[in-house]
């Protein structure tokens, strides 16, 4: 989720890509570098650490130019250090990246086999391939580079030979090119340029050239493109939207962040203690989160857990007492149930511990022990970020810190980049349909409710999230031709059982969609088949939740519906 920036104006502009690369601190701060068309020509300066460690070792430097690029890092190929800190150089290509070049190895063999790489990074061989295909025409070179690559990128790039041009190019990472009074910008972000005149987003397979006084859009041929600039006055595109149409989007997008953020926030400390009973006690999609943690609770550590609706569970005069240990989930901290239940259950005298993103609200001080979740602002009403958050809690509450869980942010970062183009074909095809149905066992049967949750909020189209085995005991008879029943299967010891409904609906004209892991899709029969990235089936819903939220988000967005503020709904609820 790295944060790309460049700028070429009449006068110099180090300080603009600076100023930039901190609204895009929030997309990653492993590392932070810039580069900059100097009369000596192109120049870098890299550091590890955030933009304030670049800045210490660019003071005094006067560095300074009419045409430079920025780079804040996520890292995802190649540790964290200042050989693998963009922006990355080969031969007269200076670059800098957001993404992930999943053929990276592959093009270093068949290319680059005797050469001697800088990196670690996929990015390099990206800059080598420009460089490799460079005759004096850049565009050229960018059309071949992308005609290889595969994955997602959006790349900033410099040529030696062209100091009046910053060229950029993009494949399933947001790029912008934002006008602006000063001079025009290419930006991950269009919040990170100030006041934009013009808005245009450069789209897969695209590249563009941008000069002081305007810039061009070419297409996968070279032919330029007239490009509709985006729909939005001036200034109205808030940093928080990233560039896309919808805060959910973005903040699907800040998913793998949102989890890393939280997993390094966690204190080691023991929260579960010798409880000898578990509740989560949550509303909505943080009620979802709670299936997860009690699934995980019972499975991994064998103490008796079960998940409980807020509203329900104030009114059901529970059974509890000291040695059951209350959790409580909430996103905004105020929801009245989940507030509610809080001070019965410590009216009772249990334990309690609550799971919130807002730090100093209601259920975080009233809590005896308050977990906070680091998602940042969720601004959309149908919670993403939160909710991964929530996830990545549990894990490390149940199941205890691996190298699988610290992992689990690129996996996410993967599930994303690699549904997106399938999940919007996807949405055309569910957007027509009447009954939507999810079916999972176990923990893919908790994310299914999650997901249908998702899909119904935004979508407005009837959405049933059912245990795989119970489709049959009733709601089956709802299914018709066509009607889509998207089956989770990523547990190979129950497998088998959840494929078995799946070939029932379709006996019965369903179209049938399966969300696997690449170990498991292979044999699996389906209409469709979506991959997601094999982190073991505990850690699982987190990453088949994407497809999830990526399916919801396109058919809402091909049925005109509000997507971030759903009819009927609020972000926080904080009436009964
Ligand atoms: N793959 C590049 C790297 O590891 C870019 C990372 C990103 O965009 O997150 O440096």
């Amino acid at each position: 989720m790295c944060g790309i920036i460049g700028k070429i104006g009449k006068v110099n502009c180090m300080k603009d890509v600076l100023e930039g690369l901190k609204k895009l601190e929030y997309r990653g701060y492993d590392s932070a570098g810039v580069a900059v068309f100097t009369d000596e020509g192109v120049k870098r300066v890299r550091a590890v650490g955030n933009i304030s460690a670049l800045e210490e070792k660019l003071a005094g430097t006067n560095l300074d130019g009419r045409l430079a690029v920025g780079h804040s890092r996520w890292a995802t190929n190649g540790n964290v250090t200042e050989k693998n800190a963009h922006p990355h150089r080969a031969g007269r290509f200076t670059v800098v990246h957001n993404g992930i070049i999943e053929n990276a190895a592959a093009l270093k063999t068949a290319y680059f086999e005797n050469d001697a790489f800088e990196s670690d990074t996929d990015t390099e061989v990206a800059a080598k391939l420009l460089d490799k295909f460079y005759d004096g025409d850049a565009g050229r070179a960018i059309r071949q580079a992308q005609r290889l690559m595969t994955g997602s990128w959006a790349l900033g790039i410099l040529c030696d030979d062209c100091p009046g041009t910053l060229f950029a190019a993009a494949n399933g990472s947001p790029l912008l090119i934002v006008k602006t009074e000063s001079g025009n910008y290419i930006a991950s972000d269009a919040g990170a340029a100030p006041d934009p005149i013009e808005v245009t987003k450069v789209e897969n397979c695209e590249y563009a050239a941008v000069t002081a006084d305007g810039y061009t859009v070419y297409n996968e041929n070279g032919d330029a493109l007239q490009k509709a600039p985006l729909a939005v006055a001036a200034g109205a595109l808030s940093l928080d939207k990233g560039g896309y149409d919808h805060y959910m989007m973005s903040e699907i997008m800040q998913q793998p962040e949102a989890v890393r953020r939280t997993l390094e926030a966690l204190p080691d400390s023991d929260f579960i203690g010798d409880a000898k009973e578990i509740r989560l006690i949550a509303c909505g999609s943080a009620y979802h989160a709670g299936l997860v943690g009690a699934r995980l609770f019972e499975a991994v550590r064998r103490i008796p857990a079960r998940a409980e609706i807020a509203s329900e569970f104030r009114y059901a005069d529970p059974i509890i007492g000291r040695e059951t240990l209350c959790i409580f989930i909430s996103q905004s901290g105020e929801t009245a149930d989940t507030l509610a239940a809080l001070r019965l259950a410590k009216e009772k005298g249990a334990p309690t511990l609550s799971i919130v993103n807002v730090p100093g609200s209601a259920i975080a001080t009233e809590s005896d022990r308050v977990i906070l979740t680091q998602a940042g602002r969720e601004i959309a009403v149908a919670t993403t970020k939160a909710y991964s958050a929530q996830l990545a809690v549990f894990y490390a509450l149940a199941l205890g810190r691996s190298e699988a869980l610290s992992r689990l942010p690129e996996a996410i970062y993967t599930a994303i980049a690699e549904n997106d183009g399938k999940c919007r074909r996807l949405a055309e095809r569910i957007a027509g349909c009447r009954n939507i149905f999810f079916i999972g066992r176990q923990l893919d049967n908790a994310v299914s409710q999650e997901g249908s949750l998702k899909m119904k909020e935004i979508s407005y189209l009837n959405s049933q999230a059912y245990a795989a085995g119970e489709l049959k005991h009733g709601t089956i008879s709802l299914v018709e031709p066509g009607s889509p029943v998207i089956a989770t299967v990523t547990d190979p010891a129950i497998l088998s059982k959840t494929m078995s409904n799946l070939h029932e609906v379709k006996a019965r004209g369903a179209f049938t969609i399966v969300i696997t892991t690449r170990a498991l899709a292979p044999g699996l029969e389906a209409d469709v088949t979506l991959t997601v990235p094999d982190v073991g089936p505990m850690l699982a819903p987190s990453v088949a939740v994407i497809p999830m939220q990526l399916m919801s988000y396109y058919t809402a967005k091909a049925l005109g519906c509000e997507i971030d503020k759903p009819r009927n709904l609020a972000k926080s609820v904080t009436v009964e």
